[in-house]
């Protein structure tokens, strides 16, 4: 049988191990840390998944946590009115909810990769628990397949050369500062079912709270993403939790005092539960090329790394899984080739780009017919309903969103 080594145990490595574990390949999985040290260390992401990427979950059995994580069934969107916190707490000038025609769900990835790798081995898959660097990988290229490396954002990146024509951006957009809490109140204006909730701050960042599953059960996550440099770019170096989360909350007491209003009683859930962070959105080529001239093939964030103002990373981590099974289940017993390689992110680019284009449109101020959309979605639920299940796909923005000649007639045509 067909030996393959996955580098990298997060969404995609994990996802991708087990789908080839349950067809019968020979699958080696390496990841930097235990399935112990992952569940007691720090939050990574906030991981809300929309109905495609669980779909992928669910069809390789893998949604263990389904019956437990809350069933996210909204996606809401509010505008704090610009400069209104000049002189105090901010007002809101939009708000509404949009309903998701299939729930999203966010998972902890301490609960999720943890279970996960536990469960890898314990269908028999070799672990491997050691820090890859370009120079194992060479020896491995050798006697592996196929070698996929699924390693996020960490420094395996370096392998795989920047496409500068599909990374508009060189440096970081947005200032990444996350706490998980327990005690959140419910949105009053719907209160017998959850959403994620998007508050847009013009020319400041953004706040989504969203609810989660996490070690300690039932949790809410509330991430500030703010512009660099401005009133929301704080968090650096400040290392006690208890500081992060008195920060996160006086920041919404300003900015968005509507979502204050409910988080006056939260606390952390346990002292890994914040993050801070900033990257720049990359896309890279897809095929690294190591010293002694093995190939290997990137994975997910290695070779798109959008920003997590849209919320898609593990989706399109799911969504890159389940396109990359498929390659590697057509190919047989065929060499994989730099040819196969490419043309198995070409496969799974069809999809992504359009989550590149659209995560790079939210990082920059937005155009008027698009606030224009967003204030028409308030009024017209059917707009709203569009754009919450948007998140869930991404390629429909291409009818709506982009050129303000079909906004225009999207929105006449609701009228
Ligand atoms: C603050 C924040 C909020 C986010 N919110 C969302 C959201 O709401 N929805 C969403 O869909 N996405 C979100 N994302 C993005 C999402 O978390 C990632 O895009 C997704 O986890 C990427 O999956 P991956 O498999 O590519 O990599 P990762 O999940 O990053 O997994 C990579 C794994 O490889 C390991 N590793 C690294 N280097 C090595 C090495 N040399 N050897 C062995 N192992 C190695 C790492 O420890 C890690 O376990 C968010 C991200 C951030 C930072």
């Amino acid at each position: 049988m067909r030996k393959i080594l996955v580098v990298g145990a997060g969404q995609s490595g994990l996802q991708l191990a087990l789908g080839l574990q349950s067809h019968g390949y020979e699958v080696t999985l390496m990841s930097n840390r235990t399935a112990d040290e992952i569940r007691s260390g720090r939050v990574m992401s906030t991981q809300c998944m929309f109905h495609t990427a669980l779909q992928h979950e669910r069809d390789l059995q893998l949604n263990f946590w389904e019956s437990q994580a809350p069933k996210i069934e909204g996606l809401g969107v509010s505008v704090a009115a610009p400069g209104s916190w000049a002189e105090g707490p901010a007002a809101r000038a939009i708000d509404w909810v949009g309903k998701l025609d299939g729930y999203a769900q966010s998972v902890d990835q301490r609960v999720k990769m943890a279970g996960w790798m536990e469960t890898f081995a314990q269908r028999g898959g070799q672990l491997v628990i050691h820090g890859a660097a370009v120079s194992d990988l060479d020896y491995f290229s050798r006697t592996y397949d196929l070698v996929l490396v699924s390693a996020g954002k960490g420094e395996l990146v370096s392998m795989f050369g920047r496409d500068a024509s599909r990374s508009p951006y060189g440096e970081p957009q947005r200032a990444l500062a996350v706490s998980y809490v327990h005690g959140l109140g419910p949105r009053p204006e719907h209160p017998d079912y959850d959403a994620v909730r998007c508050n847009l701050v013009p020319g400041v960042g953004e706040l989504f709270i969203m609810p989660t599953l996490t070690t300690s059960g039932r949790a809410d996550i509330l991430f500030w993403e703010g512009i660099p440099g401005g009133p929301l770019d704080v968090f650096n170096g400040v290392k006690d939790p208890a500081e992060h989360l008195s920060l996160t909350l006086e920041l919404m007491e300003r900015f968005t005092p509507w979502e204050y209003a409910r988080a006056t009683k939260v606390e952390l859930t346990d002292g890994g539960g914040t993050l801070v962070g900033r990257y720049a959105p990359t896309v890279r080529n897809p095929v690294g090329r190591l010293p002694g001239g093995g190939l290997v093939l990137g994975v997910a964030d290695v070779v798109v790394a959008n920003d997590p103002i849209t919320g898609q990373g593990s989706n399109s981590a799911s969504k890159c899984a389940a396109s990359y099974l498929a390659s590697i289940l057509e190919r047989g017993e065929k060499e994989f080739d730099e040819e196969w390689m490419r043309g198995t992110f070409d496969r799974y680019w069809d999809a992504a780009q359009h989550v590149t284009k659209w995560t790079n449109a939210m990082l920059a101020p937005p155009p008027e017919h698009i606030l224009n959309l967003i204030g028409a979605a308030g009024q017209l639920q059917p707009a709203a309903d569009r754009f919450a299940n948007a998140f869930n796909d991404p390629a429909d923005f291409e009818n709506f969103f982009y050129e303000p000649g079909k906004t225009a007639a999207y929105l006449a045509s609701l009228s």
